[in-house]
């Protein structure tokens, strides 16, 4: 177990929570932190009120329990007593208030989809939703209407309409001596590495096509054992993408293998759970005093290319219960002719994250040995490349970590954006020892003339010559200008949730619309 200090948390002088605020966070009272919540759900005290009774809820009962002092949720078809979660909940009391009494699955998916509350409120279990009557399916999700055993044949679904099976992937698999290679005919033309995610783990293989927003997902539990590696082959053009397995005997396979709950659907990619594998941490070095850079090795037996703009979620057990929090990845350095380390084989991840020292999760990353395994789940976020590559003027705002989206955001528009006229990274943060990679970002300011970086620090010392303050619409309209009249422009921003809620108004109060606009959230 972590040996985690049972402080107040936040401290009550902590900056952090006086500046918390805005929809994401309220300010929490002492001794009702996440760690102080595990601590209570492991005292062994009745937090349901039925003492380890579970039940069937009806929905005119789960209606009646609908106040604060007797709340019950249902989330994913359990019900929960969260009356003794409200004073922990980060979003506050009235924003669970919202379900109380009701299904709350769809606004806790909208919040935090990540989150797992299956473990946090594991001893507010009341018990399970009683079953109703099945509606039909609302959309064309689930193929899977297969047989038990998959021979390659791909299933037809009759009742579908033409035009949406036109548009539906289907896939194939064939054999060699030595080799296992399922095709997936996406029917789209301009797939790409970063929106296949393919991995194989015992046996069990799980390949999923990222469509907009919905998602084709191949998951088989293998009919015979495969080696470490894996490889993935798109054909760009014609949208066909091959994931090719070695076999660990060179046996005749009579069929791929078990179909799995999930295999042969598309649906949309928030309606999926996320899907983790267990990564090596390879290296932590130091960027600041307080920010360290994770590189994470993916498995042989994982295709992942984090696209630019999103997160990804690493879960961790601590004190017992399943903590997930977002992280965004970045690059191992900025675009200035580095050569990527060659000791690393293998696909990695690279996470730059700031140590909180009452930090519940941060604290726990940083006593992973090198060595040690992490789980990291598939990407989300709505950041389209497309936003982006079209721009001629790009403003990145960024507060303390939310520089994090900024790196390959950077390295984009500077190496692939060929319209692009200028791009500015204005970076707060509170003292000159908190900026992230200041060196790399002046070397690369000297570099190319189209990128300019401005530091801005809201508690500096009395030797700073540069820019004090922090983010106000004075500072913006200094520093957010169209090269051109007409320019066409994009401005990203991301830091602290006040802060990017505010930046945003201030960007909106200075002419710029909605689309001009990309503010990175949870
Ligand atoms: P916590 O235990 O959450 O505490 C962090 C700090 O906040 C502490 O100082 C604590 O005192 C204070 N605090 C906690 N709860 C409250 C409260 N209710 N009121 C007031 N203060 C409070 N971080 C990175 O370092 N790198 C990234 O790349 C990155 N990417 C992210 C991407 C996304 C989409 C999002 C939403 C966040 C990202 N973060 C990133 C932040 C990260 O997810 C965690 O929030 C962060 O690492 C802190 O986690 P923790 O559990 O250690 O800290
Ligand atoms: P920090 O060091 O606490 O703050 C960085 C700068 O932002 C400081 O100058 C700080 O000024 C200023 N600031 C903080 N709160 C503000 C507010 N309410 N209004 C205006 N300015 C404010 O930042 P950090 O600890 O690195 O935190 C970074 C944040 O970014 C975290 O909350 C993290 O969750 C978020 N993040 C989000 C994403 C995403 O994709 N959504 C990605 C990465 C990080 P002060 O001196 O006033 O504190």
């Amino acid at each position: 177990m972590l040996n985690v200090p049972p402080q107040a948390f936040p401290g009550p002088s902590s900056q952090q929570r006086a500046a918390a605020g805005g929809r994401g966070k309220v300010p929490l009272k002492p001794g009702r932190s996440l760690m102080d919540w595990i601590r209570l759900t492991k005292s062994g005290k009745d937090l349901t009120g039925l003492k380890g009774r579970l039940m069937e809820v009806t929905e005119d009962e789960l209606a009646k329990h609908n106040k604060k002092e007797d709340c019950w949720i249902c989330i994913r078809g359990f019900v929960y007593n969260v009356t003794p979660y409200m004073e922990y909940h980060p979003g506050g009391e009235d924003e669970l208030m919202k379900a109380a009494g009701t299904d709350g699955t769809d606004l806790f998916d909208q919040v935090h989809r990540w989150v797992n509350y299956e473990s946090m409120l594991k001893e507010c279990l009341v018990g399970r939703m009683s079953a109703k009557p099945i509606a039909a399916p609302k959309e064309i999700s689930t193929l899977s209407e297969e047989k038990k055993q998959l021979n390659g044949m791909v299933p037809e679904k009759k009742a579908q309409a033409a035009s949406a099976k036109d548009l539906i992937p289907s896939y194939d698999w064939f054999q060699t001596d030595s080799l296992i290679t399922i095709v997936i005919y996406t029917k789209q033309k301009g797939m790409n590495a970063e929106l296949v995610i393919a991995d194989c783990q015992d046996k069990r293989l799980r390949g999923e096509i990222i469509m907009d927003d919905h998602s084709y997902l191949v998951e088989v539990d293998l009919d015979h054992p495969v080696q470490e590696d894996m490889a993935v082959n798109i054909a760009e053009k014609v949208g066909k993408v091959e994931i090719t397995l070695k076999k660990k005997d060179n046996i005749h396979w009579k069929m791929l293998g078990q179909p799995l709950e999930s295999h042969n659907t598309f649906k949309k990619c928030t309606d999926r759970g996320l899907f983790y594998r267990k990564c090596k941490l390879v290296s932590k070095t130091e960027v600041t005093h307080d920010t360290k850079l994770f590189c994470l090795m993916l498995p042989k037996s994982t295709h992942l290319h984090v696209p630019k703009g999103r997160h990804v979620y690493l879960k961790q057990i601590i004190a017992g219960t399943e903590i997930v929090k977002p992280y965004t990845p970045v690059l191992p350095f900025l675009p200035l002719n580095f050569k990527e380390p060659s000791h690393h084989e293998g696909a990695c991840i690279y996470l730059m994250i700031k140590i909180y020292s009452c930090g519940l999760f941060t604290q726990a990353l940083d006593h992973l040995q090198i060595g040690d395994y992490i789980s990291v789940s598939n990407p989300e976020g709505n950041f389209k490349k497309t936003q982006i590559q079209t721009s001629e003027d790009v403003f990145l705002l960024a507060a303390g970590t939310g520089f994090t989206p900024m790196v390959k955001l950077l390295d984009f528009a500077l190496s692939e954006v060929s319209c692009l006229r200028t791009l500015k990274l204005i970076f707060f943060n509170k003292t000159e020892d908190d900026i992230l990679w200041r060196n790399q970002l002046e070397e690369l300011a000297l570099k190319d003339k189209r990128f300019e970086v401005q530091f801005i620090l809201s508690q500096p010392t009395k030797d700073w010559l540069g820019k004090q303050g922090k983010i106000s619409s004075s500072l913006l309209s200094e520093f957010v200008k169209r090269s051109k009249k007409d320019s066409k422009v994009l401005i990203c921003i991301c830091g602290p949730t006040p802060f990017t809620e505010q930046g945003v108004q201030y960007l909106k109060d200075l002419g710029y619309s909605q689309e001009e606009i990309h503010a990175f959230t949870a």
